[in-house]
């Protein structure tokens, strides 16, 4: 029975949890709710997924994984976590180009909030689906495709829609990966050239010394391998876990052993605890250029967050033309910031979304921020459009919860 988020910080205050084992067991329970709301694996930080009505997890629908080869997708039911879906997807012979940083999360939760893995060339997870099958409002099923004039607002969607029950994403032919972790990239100006120098590439710092300590390459193999002092930094000498005093073993291996794409593309195995278990995240996205900018402002409040973080990634993501993405329309540098679980997070969030703010920050839509909801509205160009869809698709505000009234109304 899901009664809380992963993190602990969310009690969901639904009057009741669902868990339909068909489609038409869901289509009568969204069509006979007055108040419904989706939840996926509950990995996000804030109440997005909230109702005071009723909630309801798709994953006890029959498992779904079919491959279309031909046609270069695989349709996979919604609530399946991506850990489940690799493994197949892998034995045919094919690959997602890319994943978030770990495998625990589902399949529509990850699409419908944003989530996101990183390389200059890889889009936000829900970029690369080209259908979704929803049960709208009025208990009917129905197929939203890539192309349809509803379609870029319909997968980055918060749940508005719908609750989503299958996802048809695209593939690619599997590909292997090797990582390597590089220590003491000093100088902060050269974040930049240190994202576009892999596959997919994450800084670590914890804005207590110089620089990023940590630098996690993701290099495909045939792709060239920076060399050992590439940037002034070093090689681990040894795995690694990103926060301090953490049990690497949690992490996906590194030192450059070959391996497939679903084993080297998260940071974190299914088999283990992702990140510490015991943390806040925060994530704000600037546009690609502003990369310098936003690690300069960031350092100037670094006294502030220092204190309570456990660790800061940096990530590149390409843009895409979904209308409620974090990339959305613009090459993209994400900043994330796993906290201490501590409520001296709060004022420690409004400084950074104060710092972020002027140079164009999008919030994460899953995760800490305060941005006042008319700044999240005016960063998205085309936030109306995505608006006015909800309002046709829901005008009963089935699927709205106070998360989606502080953003809508
Ligand atoms: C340790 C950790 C690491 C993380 N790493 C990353 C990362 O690398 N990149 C990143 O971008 N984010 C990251 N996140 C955030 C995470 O990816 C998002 O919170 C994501 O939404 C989690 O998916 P979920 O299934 O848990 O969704 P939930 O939190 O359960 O739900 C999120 C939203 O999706 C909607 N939803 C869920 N299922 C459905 C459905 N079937 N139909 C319609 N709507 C649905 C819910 O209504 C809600 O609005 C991380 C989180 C944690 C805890």
């Amino acid at each position: 029975m899901v009664t809380s988020n992963w993190a602990g910080n969310v009690r969901y205050s639904a009057r009741a949890v669902h868990h339909p084992r068909s489609i038409a067991e869901l289509q009568e329970l969204v069509a006979g709710s007055e108040r419904v709301r989706a939840v996926g694996t509950g990995h996000s930080f804030n109440r997005i997924a909230d109702t005071e009505g009723d909630l309801v997890s798709v994953a006890g629908l029959p498992a779904r994984i079919e491959i279309d080869e031909a046609q270069g997708c695989v349709t996979v039911g919604a609530g399946m976590r991506f850990g489940e879906v690799v493994g197949p997807l892998d034995a045919a012979g094919l690959a997602l180009a890319n994943m978030g940083s770990l495998p625990h999360i589902s399949v529509a939760g990850a699409c419908s909030t944003g989530t996101h893995g990183s390389g200059d060339a890889n889009r936000v997870l829900g970029a690369y689906a080209r259908a979704i099958e929803v049960v709208g409002a009025d208990g009917a099923l129905r197929t939203v495709r890539r192309g349809e004039p509803d379609f870029p607002g319909s997968v980055i969607a918060l749940g508005a829609l719908g609750v989503v029950t299958a996802v048809t994403l695209d593939v690619v032919p599997a590909f292997g990966v090797r990582q390597w972790v590089h220590e003491g990239l000093t100088d902060l100006d050269a974040v930049d050239a240190a994202l576009s120098a892999a596959y997919s590439v994450s800084a670590f710092t914890h804005w207590a010394g110089a620089g990023f300590e940590q630098v996690w390459l993701k290099v495909r193999d045939g792709d060239p391998v920076p060399e050992p002092g590439w940037l002034g930094t070093t090689p681990a000498d040894g795995p690694r876990h990103m926060v301090r005093g953490v049990d690497p073993r949690h992490c996906t291996p590194q030192r450059g052993e070959p391996g497939p794409w679903h084993a080297r593309l998260p940071h974190f195995r299914l088999e283990f605890t992702p990140s510490t278990g015991d943390e806040l995240q925060s994530e704000w996205f600037l546009p690609r250029e502003l990369a310098g900018a936003g690690l300069r402002a960031l350092d100037a409040v670094r006294e502030t967050i220092a204190p309570v973080l456990q660790v800061c990634e940096v990530r590149s993501i390409a843009a895409d033309d979904t209308w409620l993405s974090p990339a959305a329309g613009r090459d993209t540098v994400a900043f994330h910031f796993t906290w201490d679980d501590s409520p001296a997070v709060e004022p420690v969030v409004a400084a950074v979304d104060a710092a972020l703010e002027p140079l164009g920050a999008r919030p994460h839509w899953a995760k800490l921020s305060a941005l006042a909801p008319a700044v999240v509205r005016e960063r998205w160009p085309e936030f109306g459009r995505w608006a006015e869809l909800v309002g046709r698709h829901d005008p009963a505000g089935t699927f709205r919860n106070a998360y989606l009234a502080a953003l809508l109304d």
